[in-house]
């Protein structure tokens, strides 16, 4: 491979990483984290491709990136899904699936990081049309779970399974599948006490 073949497709690939990160509707300042383009170049990639197109709806997010760990386990739905994306990133080897504090595999933000996101963020987009983490806060997902101080992976007490809690929460550590059982059967308790008739 000759010298201008090289960065022929280093280039290229930044430019395919900025395009999907884009449509995913990510900030300028993390995709410019990754693929080490300027914001002048993002911006005109922009509109080349996106804006011009009037059959594609593509946002651009504005302000600082969503950091809030809160939303990650909301609810079951959010708290399920979490999981699923915090998983696919250890198939996509970015993190160590560890219950203390996941270590990072890939260090760096770099191209290959960004494009490793993206390809695990494709497949919960698939498993999940109706997403309830975007992209950003996908992102985001790795760096909290890696600082471990609030989100960590844990093991269900109820069926065993390795799901995302809140570390500073107080519960009965249940994965989103036993807490749906849980109340399920509950509330299906609660209806069968009410009075004779
Ligand atoms: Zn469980």
């Amino acid at each position: 491979m000759r010298i201008s073949d090289s960065r022929y497709a280093r280039e290229r690939s930044q430019l395919e990483l900025a395009l999907r990160m884009i449509a995913y509707e990510a900030r300028t300042c993390t995709i410019r984290t990754c693929t080490g383009l300027s914001d002048d170049r993002i911006r005109k990639i922009y509109t080349t491709y996106f804006k011009s197109e009037p059959r594609i709806n593509v946002r651009r997010q504005r302000g600082k990136p969503p950091t809030r760990i809160s939303i990650y386990v909301k609810n079951p739905t959010h708290q399920g899904e979490t999981t699923t994306l915090a998983l696919l990133y250890c198939d996509a080897g970015l993190l160590a699936c560890r219950l203390d504090a996941p270590a990072p595999l890939l260090l760096g933000k770099s191209v290959a990081y960004g494009h490793r996101v993206c390809q695990a963020y494709d497949v919960y987009c698939l498993l999940h049309p109706q997403r309830s983490i975007c992209f950003e806060r996908g992102w985001f997902l790795i760096d909290a779970l890696v600082n471990g101080d609030e989100l960590q992976f844990t093991r269900c007490s109820g069926c065993g399974s390795v799901y995302v809690h809140d570390a500073l929460t107080l519960d009965d550590h249940l994965c989103p599948g036993c807490q749906r059982r849980r109340r399920g059967s509950g509330n299906r308790c609660s209806r069968g006490r009410g009075k004779p008739r």
